[in-house]
């Protein structure tokens, strides 16, 4: 009985991060890599990178080839040195969608307005 729990709660937290990493629906790349490695963070690989490739972009074989031509040698270097001037925001905005399916181009993610 008890190892029955045991097993039911271990397939649910094994679930639960599994929704938690999965890319969104057209969510861009940067986006996605911000809010994993607000998470996560980065273990010098491109993990994330290559989970998003996995789901939103899988024909984009020399993605992660491309972005160290561009400085990106790990996921966090990818946010720094392939989509730099991210907004001065303490945490990730909602993403706007990928440009196109399949692009790793950035969303159009815009400012807030401030009301003051
Ligand atoms: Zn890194
Ligand atoms: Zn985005």
């Amino acid at each position: 009985m008890t190892e029955d729990i045991a097993a039911a709660v271990e397939t649910e937290l094994v679930q639960l991060s599994c929704q938690l990493t999965e890319p969104g629906e057209r969510e861009c790349l940067r986006c996605y890599l911000l809010r994993m490695l607000a998470e996560f963070g980065c273990d010098c690989t491109h993990r994330w990178t290559i989970r998003w490739r996995e789901q939103c972009a899988p024909q984009a074989a020399e993605l992660v080839r491309r972005l160290q031509e561009l400085g990106g040698f790990c996921d966090c270097e990818v946010v720094l040195n392939v989509f730099p001037g991210y907004l001065p925001v303490d945490g990730p905005l909602p993403c706007a969608g990928q440009p196109r399916a399949g692009s790793a181009l950035p969303c159009a993610v815009r400012p807030l307005r401030r009301s003051a």
